[in-house]
């Protein structure tokens, strides 16, 4: 359901939605920058639906003609565009935006568009909603969703009023998952593992598939941890694995540095107090009978592997280098 209550955090532009609501000095076009999952979408949505919502007050009333139709997809003056496409062009902005916005709304106050992935759009596309937004009819209001504002032209940007989505705490999403009757033990790893994207933290916790991922990761840093210096094959196994999973590589190679982190921790302070993995603390315990300094390196060299990756380094080479290195041998990533 969209409303404000449902969103966690971000206070600051949901003040500010409100606050021009209240002042009537609504913008005709905002921008929502934030990383994948951090929300942008149900925040939008709850302020598209509050400014066509019937009666008048600072959350969507859930119950007027024009909430009601919201919630089913069926508000005639609201309009999501989102294409599966790769890239927003031209085509679709005037298809979808500007043959929409020659009338006046069917039956609310406003039009609203929200314009989701909008850092896909053409400079074609872009230019075609510019002078929409140079002169919009007094009906209309955009809301672009991007992952990254530096793709618009700075003419955009300069008609826009944009707001950044910062990630959330740690706390503050693990206190989330607990109220949403998650067990505490785990809501805690979820939230770190998320870091600090709720829709992530909320994928994850109700995914069986990540339980089973995870696990089977967990089992692959046992396999690592137990075997004999020089068992190349069985590294190359892992490898050969992971390489079959290359699109969930960030996610393996996160659980990785998690579980060193948390090994790390429980060295040091010799109590499980700041373990985010408190479910399997047993494996975390035997993890870390390793000296400290390799658990620093270990959490090192997954951080450049990472990096590595971001860079399109080749993948099997760079995966057989962290597992050769997490094993003790010295071999650097160039
Ligand atoms: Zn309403």
């Amino acid at each position: 359901m969209y409303t404000f209550k449902e969103i966690i955090g971000n206070e600051k532009i949901l003040n500010s939605f409100k606050k021009s609501i209240q002042n009537n000095k609504i913008s005709h076009a905002y921008i929502l920058d934030g990383k994948e999952k951090t929300g942008k979408t149900l925040i939008a949505k709850s302020f598209a639906k509050l400014l066509l919502c019937e009666n008048s007050g600072l959350e969507p009333c859930l119950t007027c003609t024009s909430c009601i139709s919201f919630d089913t997809d069926n508000n005639p003056d609201f309009f999501f565009i989102d294409t599966e496409k790769k890239s927003i062009g031209v085509d679709d902005i005037r298809e979808k935006v500007i043959k929409n916005i020659e009338t006046k709304p069917f039956k609310y106050k406003y039009k609203v568009f929200i314009i989701k992935n909008a850092q896909n759009m053409t400079i074609q596309a872009q230019n075609a909603i510019l002078k929409t937004i140079e002169e919009p009819p007094s009906f209309a209001i955009f809301i672009f969703l991007t992952k990254n504002y530096n793709s618009f032209l700075p003419t955009i940007l300069s008609r826009c009023i944009l707001f950044k989505i910062k990630p959330l705490s740690p706390a503050l999403i693990e206190n989330y998952l607990i109220n949403k009757g998650i067990n505490s033990n785990i809501a805690r790893f979820y939230s770190a593992y998320s870091r600090g994207s709720i829709g992530k933290a909320l994928e994850i916790a109700y995914s069986e598939n990540f339980i089973t991922f995870r696990q089977d990761i967990i089992q692959d840093i046992e396999r690592l941890e137990n075997l004999n210096q020089h068992n190349i094959t069985e590294i190359y196994n892992i490898v050969n694995k992971y390489e079959n999973m290359k699109d969930s590589i960030n996610e393996i190679l996160n659980i990785y540095l998690l579980t060193y982190r948390d090994s790390l921790i429980y060295k040091q302070t010799n109590n499980t107090k700041s373990i985010i993995q408190k479910d399997i603390e047993n494996h975390i315990k035997k993890i870390a009978n390793n000296p400290s300094k390799k658990l620093i390196n270990n959490i090192d060299f997954i951080l450049k592997a990472k990096l590595n990756l971001e860079q399109n380094s080749n993948f099997n080479m760079t995966i057989e280098c962290l597992l050769l290195d997490i094993k003790g041998d010295k071999i650097w990533l160039k």
